[in-house]
Order: C-alpha cells, then sequence, then structure tokens
C-alpha cells in the first residue's frame, strides 16, 4: 500500500484527495474549482463517457416555443 495521494489547493492550501475518473474537482474546504494533477489523476470507469453524451444532448433538446 502506499501513501494516500493528495495536492494542495490553490486557494487555501489544504491537502485533497483526488477523485477517481476526472481532472476537475472542488476543494473539500473551500469550494475552489480545482484541476486534478495529470499524475494524481486514475483512471475513469467506462460509463464516464455515456455520462458525458448525455449531458452534451441535454441542451440541443430544449425548445424555445
Ligand atoms: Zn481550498
Amino acid at each position: 500500500m502506499t501513501s494516500n495521494p493528495t495536492f494542495s489547493c490553490s486557494a487555501c492550501g489544504a491537502p485533497n484527495k483526488p477523485e477517481a475518473g476526472t481532472s476537475r474537482m472542488a476543494c473539500t474546504y473551500c469550494g475552489t474549482n480545482l484541476t486534478i494533477p495529470e499524475n494524481l489523476q486514475t483512471a475513469a470507469r467506462p460509463r464516464w463517457k455515456n455520462f458525458v453524451e448525455g449531458q452534451t444532448r441535454y441542451p440541443s433538446g430544449k425548445r424555445s416555443a
């Protein structure tokens, strides 16, 4: 086992544990949007792609009647 990888928040300096399958997250302590360092990013799950595709489809389906 290795020690838990963490990276410091750019705003408050608190140690954050990188979320799995994403490159961005909010600081656990101050809520600032953080970019997870590439070397700490973990592999995304297969479902991740479907989730994003569903999101991009949503706005285009909106009608302005
Ligand atoms: Zn912070």
